[in-house]
């Protein structure tokens, strides 16, 4: 039964378990439009960042190929898509992490 209007039947959620019927849910999400839609948006950005995480890696660091970055997308099977030589491509380095000890070699 819904918790709201004990009329109609209520919705039931795995992880928020009773919910208040349909009627209730749209009455209740018209009245509370701008706090929903701004917690829906930090959801989507969150499972984007997690779902395309390689693509946070920037390609390049002030004009040197990141190696990460090609590492990244062979390992997902995909084109690096860089307007760059191959020259370029195999003297990638690692731009963004473990730098300092990679420079001192
Ligand atoms: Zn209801």
């Amino acid at each position: 039964m819904c918790p709201n209007c004990n009329e109609r039947s209520a919705k039931t959620h795995k992880t928020y378990g009773v919910l208040p019927c349909e009627v209730c849910t749209t009455a209740r999400r018209n009245v509370l439009q701008p706090a929903a839609s701004v917690e829906f948006t930090t959801e989507e950005i969150k499972k984007s960042r997690k779902e395309y995480k390689h693509d946070i890696i920037a390609p390049f660091r002030q004009g040197e190929v990141s190696k990460e970055y090609l590492d990244e997308q062979k390992r997902t099977n995909r084109p690096h898509n860089l307007n760059i030589s191959k020259e370029q491509e195999e003297n990638a380095k690692n731009v963004w992490a473990g730098t300092t000890t990679y420079y001192e070699k």
